[in-house]
């Protein structure tokens, strides 16, 4: 058995495991190593029955004085006994499971393990987890892993797998050069994925973590730089004017662009004019007005008689950027055709929409990202943006060159990161930042509140749309969910029929509706027929219904700042005051902390920065930050040194092999050509 053998070769997985396997992305036995766990699982020293505390999950170990007792709380049996002496003792309660009754033997000692609770003014642990001394002792102080699982694998099964596999020993080999892992102090990578799944410590956990997390990072920008320094700089195949198109339709603007927006619509201009072809990011926080510095740049290729595109990562986005595009070419008195194309079309508008293309050589072609590649509409394409999209990688713009054409390339990104970092992680493109918001736009009003604030909330709501204006309220959950005691938005909007008076129209919005569905609510907000519009994050990105000015976030501890921060972006984006009302429905010091960072700050890269002082380098398991730019363990804020370190790392390997020839440096380059063929699947090495 080596890392490339099917997972079958594993003792104890038949056909049908495999397949479950298969949907967690697990095919290889490299594959199972890389599933890493979630989080772990600790159980804690044992502690006697008066060292408990309120609130802990505690492991109490004690004597069964008495056989417990069953008795019925209706229907249901409840076993009950106590363990402790006279004076403190742990109340334990197990229900519908009269049997236990049998397992406790008068005069034993056991370990009960579970939450500790506090009722009439008496410690009790609610169905508490039986173990004997001798059990409990093989898993005290030992991390277990917690495992992505999916419908039919458990986590137990997983666990099992991995420890067979790493067992066997002949794992990997050692694919960093040495001097790399003794200057950066990285552990060895087979003791690193051995700690991974089953750590020893604390320590050797950090420890394995960080070698991991260095080695994300370090083949990231390796594939990303070894790929550029390969890649001659492509050559400008189209001919730009020198001429005041732009200049004229800026003029025409009820505003004014702010200094930022103008001195990234330069460097476009000169990008499309240059000798080569443009691969330029703009970076600007939410509201800073990205849409329209596109808008510019593919009316200015328009105007050159090329066509142009640009791609939204979800269908709501992509039609309101149509939206948005007709209208400003009918205010300009522009007769370029704008082109929708996205995946929820009819056959027959997309035909018409392919034939638009060949009739017209200067179409502006608005879609989501799958469709645009999908198709020959390559012939004249002069400029591809994609807004608020993962990175354009280079595998996109291979698909391009491979159809023979080489379109100037634009990334929009609200993400907000330092300019060092956005440097490291698009090293293969240039960089513009908008870091200025319009000026007459007045900062968002925020609050953190409980749910208690709900009824105050809703009376504002109201009066604001009585003003004539509209209101967004989050919910993280589509619908009810068992085990999560959170908001979702098929209920809320049915109470809130109740709570608004019935001249409002309510909408709603998630990820689940048909996307004709979704465009149909989501003009309707745009268009005020819709004056509160409960959705899930699906409204997220980019939308831009200026005339909302509240923005209501149900569960906001459940949410990365990130992306708080780009919720919130969805008001202030018009002339009137707006708020941001986050309601906390939890109890934690932390989560009032996180919110109050958001509470107290409008600035992206401020968000950023405080969150990552907040949660310090050893929280490795909240809230992700970075939706745009996902790593299996590293998190370019929290781990922002060890980023720059394998930067470092990178360049330096390059300037002394750029071929990666060397016998040393070989699996590594196996791994960046691997990667441009299958750049979605993680290759081991
Ligand atoms: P984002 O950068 O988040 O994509 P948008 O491009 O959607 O932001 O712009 C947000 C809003 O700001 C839009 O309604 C847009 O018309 C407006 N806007 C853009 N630039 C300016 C400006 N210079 N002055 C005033 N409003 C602007
Ligand atoms: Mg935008």
């Amino acid at each position: 058995m080596n890392r490339d053998s099917s997972i079958q070769e594993i003792k104890g997985i038949g056909a049908k495991t495999e397949e479950l396997f298969h949907k967690l992305g697990v095919y290889t036995v490299g594959d199972i190593l890389l599933h890493y766990p979630r989080t772990y699982v600790r159980y804690p020293n044992v502690k006697r029955a008066n060292e408990v505390t309120e609130g802990e999950t505690a492991a109490v170990f004690g004597r069964v004085l008495k056989t417990p007792v069953v008795h019925r709380a209706g229907r249901m049996p409840v076993t009950v006994t106590n363990i402790g002496e006279e004076d403190v003792t742990v109340e334990l309660v197990w229900f519908r499971m009269p049997y236990i009754k049998n397992n406790l033997k008068p005069g034993s000692t056991y370990i009960f393990y579970g939450k500790v609770q506090k009722k009439n003014g008496r410690f009790v642990i609610e169905q508490p987890a039986i173990y004997s001394k001798e059990q409990y002792a093989t898993m005290e102080d030992v991390f277990l892993p917690v495992y992505a699982l999916t419908g039919g694998i458990s986590n137990h099964q997983i666990t099992k797998t991995v420890r067979a596999v790493i067992s066997d020993d002949s794992l990997f080999r050692d694919h960093l050069p040495s001097e790399f892992r003794d200057r950066y102090q990285l552990c060895e990578y087979n003791y690193a994925i051995k700690q991974i799944h089953f750590p020893d410590s604390m320590d050797t956990l950090i420890t394995a973590r960080k070698r991991l997390v260095f080695d994300e990072f370090f083949l990231f920008i390796l594939n990303m730089q070894y790929h550029r320094e390969k890649r001659v700089q492509e050559e400008n195949g189209f001919e730009f004017q020198d001429d005041s198109f732009t200049e004229e339709l800026i003029s025409q603007l009820p505003y004014e662009l702010t200094g930022a927006q103008r001195r990234a619509l330069a460097d476009i201009k000169r990008d499309m004019r240059g000798p080569y072809v443009m691969q330029r990011l703009i970076q600007g926080d939410v509201g800073s007005g990205k849409t329209i510095l596109a808008f510019l740049a593919m009316a200015d290729t328009a105007h050159n008689g090329y066509q142009s595109a640009i791609m939204a990562p979800t269908e709501v986005l992509a039609r309101q950027h149509y939206e948005t595009y007709t209208r400003l070419c009918e205010q300009f008195g522009l007769k370029i055709p704008v082109v929708l194309l996205t995946g929820s079309m009819t056959a027959r508008q997309k035909r018409m929409s392919y034939e638009a293309l060949e009739l017209y050589p200067n179409a502006m072609v608005v879609g989501t990202h799958a469709l645009i590649q999908e198709k020959a509409l390559y012939d004249n394409l002069a400029l591809v943006i994609t807004d608020e999209q993962h990175r354009f990688g280079v595998r996109q713009r291979e698909t391009f060159a491979e159809k023979g054409s080489h379109p100037h390339i634009l990334v929009m990104s609200a993400t907000p990161i330092p300019r060092t970092l956005a440097i490291i992680i698009y090293g293969d493109l240039d960089i513009s930042v908008v870091d200025e918001v319009p000026a007459k736009r007045l900062p968002i009003k925020n609050c953190v509140v409980n749910t208690g604030y709900r009824p105050k909330a809703y009376e504002f709501i109201e009066q604001e749309i009585r003003q004539g204006h509209q209101a967004y309220i989050i919910c993280p959950l589509v619908e009810e969910t068992e085990n999560l005691d959170l908001e979702n938005v098929t209920d809320y909007v049915k109470k809130m029929r109740g709570i608004f008076p019935e001249e409002f129209e309510l909408g709603v919005l998630h990820g689940q509706m048909k996307p004709e569905m979704k465009n149909r609510v989501m003009n309707a907000f745009l268009e005020n027929r819709v004056q509160v519009l409960v959705s899930t994050t699906v409204v997220e990105v980019g939308v831009n219904v200026p005339n909302a000015t509240v923005m209501m976030i149900e569960n906001a501890e459940r949410f990365g700042l990130a992306q708080l921060h780009q919720l919130r972006g969805r008001v202030g984006r018009g002339d009137a005051q707006s708020y941001c009302i986050m309601i906390n429905a939890s109890q934690s010091k932390t989560a009032q902390k996180r919110l109050d960072i958001l509470n107290q700050s409008n600035d992206g890269f401020h968000i950023a920065s405080e969150d990552l002082k907040l949660r310090g380098p050893g929280d490795f398991f909240g809230i992700r930050q970075s939706g745009e730019l996902q790593f299996a363990l590293g998190d370019i804020y929290q781990d922002a040194s060890v980023l720059q370190e394998a930067s470092e790392a990178v360049k330096e390997l390059l300037a002394s092999d750029p071929e990666l020839a060397e016998e040393e440096h070989r699996n590594l380059r196996d791994y960046v050509e691997h990667h441009m063929k299958n750049p979605e699947k993680q290759m081991n090495l």
